[in-house]
């Protein structure tokens, strides 16, 4: 039987909606959620993401700004601007669009955001937070990954979640959030023996690799659920057979763009798992969602509000 496909787009909808709700009532206190999003020079695919971002918070009613630092930006212009947007109380959450300039250190940059403002959640106090099972705030993707488990009605408690991928942004706070709700979490990675074994052992699978398409059936139990994490543009005919053939939706598309998009998860996985995110469709709309929710939930913290 077919999996059932998590529509993660419907999701994300929903959570938009109930932010949107949030800001209004917030605003009957005379409080509006501000975000800034700060993109230092000119990678076309950041400019993509922030513009989503932007046009996200305008639709749920929060206040937000972009900040565009040139391609040749110092770290102690950035660690500067930072600083200003930490001083300003009407600024909540503070975005820093990676990847930054080569010349940049990163990590500074984002060491010198607030904690309190860091609706990435990357900086080393969220992540102690997540760890030790605080209130704070938690990395976009991995939160959308578990509002799509909880609002899809998946359990976690006591299941086996296997994530491959460790990275800071994505594996490891997926890990940490799965383990956080009593699932037993192995984390895999590029140097783990017998991967697909390891796999198949999940009722709760997440690819986070960045790999097109490298999780095929062997990888995956019959029933399992599995989030598909990955974004991949694919532009070659030859890839576009080895993962879509026959597929005459997606064929259209993919000559009259000259491209499309692809998981890390092959989308034969969809006819032994029992439920799986489509890309796109499936993660990807959740982790803006998510940002808009970190924002008005870093607002009601910092503000002490309820
Ligand atoms: P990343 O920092 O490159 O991390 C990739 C991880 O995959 C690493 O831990 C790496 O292991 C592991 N890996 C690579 N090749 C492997 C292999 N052959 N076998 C097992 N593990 C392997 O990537 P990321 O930032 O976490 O992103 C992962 C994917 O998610 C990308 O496709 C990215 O585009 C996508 N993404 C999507 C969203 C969204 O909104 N949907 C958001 C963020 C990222 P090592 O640590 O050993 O190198």
């Amino acid at each position: 039987m077919p999996a059932r496909i998590l529509d993660g787009a419907k999701l994300a909808g929903e959570i938009r909606m109930e932010v949107a709700a949030q800001v209004k009532a917030l605003a009957s206190s005379g409080v509006r959620p501000g975000l800034a999003v700060v993109l230092a020079g000119h990678n076309p695919a950041s400019e993509v993401y922030v513009r989503g971002k932007v046009k996200s918070s305008q639709e749920v009613g929060l206040y937000s700004e972009e900040h565009r630092p040139t391609e040749r930006a110092t770290t102690e212009e950035l660690v500067a601007l930072i600083g200003e947007l930490n001083r300003r109380d009407e600024i909540d959450g503070i975005l820093v669009q990676l990847p930054l300039p080569a010349q940049v250190d990163a990590k500074k940059v984002l060491l010198a955001v607030d904690p309190a403002k860091d609706v990435d959640g990357f900086h080393p106090l969220n992540v102690g937070y997540l760890s030790t099972q605080r209130a704070g705030l938690v990395p976009c993707t991995p939160a959308g990954v578990m509002e799509i488990l909880k609002r899809s009605g998946i359990p976690v408690s006591g299941q086996e979640a296997v994530v491959i991928g460790r990275s800071d942004i994505v594996g490891k706070p997926a890990a940490m959030l799965l383990l956080n709700q009593n699932a037993t979490v192995t984390v895999c990675h590029s140097k783990t023996r017998d991967l697909p074994e390891v796999c198949r052992r999940a009722d709760i699978l997440v690819a986070a690799i960045g790999r097109a398409g490298m999780v095929t059936r062997d990888y995956v139990k019959a029933g399992a659920t599995v989030i598909d994490v990955g974004i991949n543009k694919i532009t070659e005919r030859s890839e576009f057979d080895r993962f879509f053939a026959g597929n005459k939706k997606r064929e259209e598309s993919f000559l009259a763009r000259g491209s499309t998009l692809v998981g890390d998860v092959h989308p034969e996985v969809a006819e032994i798992a029992g439920a799986i995110t489509p890309v796109p469709g499936g993660v990807g709309p959740l982790t803006i969602a998510m940002l808009m929710s970190n924002t008005v939930k870093a607002a009601i913290l910092r503000r002490g509000l309820r």
